[in-house]
């Protein structure tokens, strides 16, 4: 495989836009920095999507995406701030597809807001991302007292609920230090509070982007914090329904859970892309940590329904 096809990596310098720098392997044209992965406030993010386009902007990325889970409502001010600020935008949203109850992550990059279907669908995801947080926080009651839905709900201001909201709660009433310890035994798909979301199935989540006309990616297939890693037959099932790539580099990919995503781009003949997962404050995940590939950006940008904005 050439090995411009994989996503880049490099390292945690910071580069100004269109500078010319060799990246390992065999590939040493110009470097564009591009980082389509990452969250708003609109999600469980922390900052505002203007916010998001300025910490681009210091990052020194070329491209920032904009892939909040289950909604396009920060595209408008993203893009704006975009075009002002002269940092690249690449619109998108992170779907949470579930199969047999473990998450399946899918980012759709370029996606047509206006396609009625899509949206039809961002509303279901957050009806039920909502109730079933709602059946999280009533078994927890008991164990965390002072623990209210309306607390919880309100954090989120409207925007698709999460695990990170309740987590966010937690902290605030004292009981864990940060999101991500939240995370390891209390709000864990092995905990005892956890419950399902009900979710499209992760080939259903595919043929929705693709009809949207969008680019549809599995992130961090191998995250295994998260819960088991994607089998590789779900991954067949989502190629065949059209799926574009793999997330490679990713913060919660080790080097064995890189070489496994390698070895299914191999067998399937996908390409592969890197990404920060950035949340602003709500997680360690820099702007700019793991990166993409032009040539992988030049097919998305072919591939997808709505242009890129320009940097
Ligand atoms: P949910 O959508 O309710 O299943 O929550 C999943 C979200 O929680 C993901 O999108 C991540 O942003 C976040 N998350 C998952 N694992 C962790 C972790 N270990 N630390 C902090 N945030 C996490
Ligand atoms: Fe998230
Ligand atoms: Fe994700
Ligand atoms: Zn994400």
């Amino acid at each position: 495989m050439p090995h411009f096809w994989v996503a880049q990596r490099c390292g945690s310098e910071v580069h100004q836009a269109g500078s010319s720098h060799a990246v390992l392997g065999a590939y040493d044209g110009p470097m564009i920095r591009i980082d389509p992965h990452a969250h708003t406030i609109h999600s469980d993010g922390t900052d505002t999507p203007s916010g998001l386009v300025r910490a681009a902007k210091t990052a020194g990325l070329d491209y920032v995406g904009i892939s909040d889970h289950d909604t396009t409502a920060g595209w408008d001010e993203a893009i704006e701030a975009a075009k002002a600020a002269r940092v690249g935008l690449i619109p998108g949203v992170e779907f949470s597809a579930q199969w047999q109850g473990r998450p399946v992550h899918v980012l759709g990059l370029l996606v047509d807001p206006a396609y009625e279907p899509l949206q039809q669908e961002f509303v279901n995801a957050q009806n039920s991302r909502a109730e079933r947080l709602a059946r999280m926080v009533a078994k927890m009651q008991g164990d965390f007292p002072g623990l209210a839905w309306e607390n919880v709900e309100a954090r989120a201001n409207g925007a698709p609920l999460g695990r990170p909201h309740l987590a966010d709660e937690l902290v605030q009433l004292g009981y864990v230090p940060n999101r991500s310890e939240a995370f390891k035994v209390i709000l864990s798909p092995a905990g005892p509070y956890w419950e399902r979301q009900r979710t499209l199935p992760p080939r259903e989540a595919v043929e929705l982007i693709r009809a949207a006309g969008g680019v549809p990616i599995l992130a961090h297939p191998q995250a295994t914090r998260r819960g088991r890693p994607v089998p590789q037959e779900v991954v067949q099932e989502m190629v065949e329904a059209g799926l574009f790539a793999l997330e490679r580099d990713h913060r919660d990919h080790n080097e064995e859970d890189r070489a496994e995503v390698e070895r299914l781009a191999e067998y399937f003949g996908l390409p592969m892309t890197g990404g920060s997962d950035y949340h602003g404050l709500g997680k360690p995940n820099q702007l700019g940590e793991n990166l993409t590939g032009e040539e992988v950006f030049e097919q998305i940008r072919r591939q997808g329904a709505i242009e890129v904005i320009e940097p």
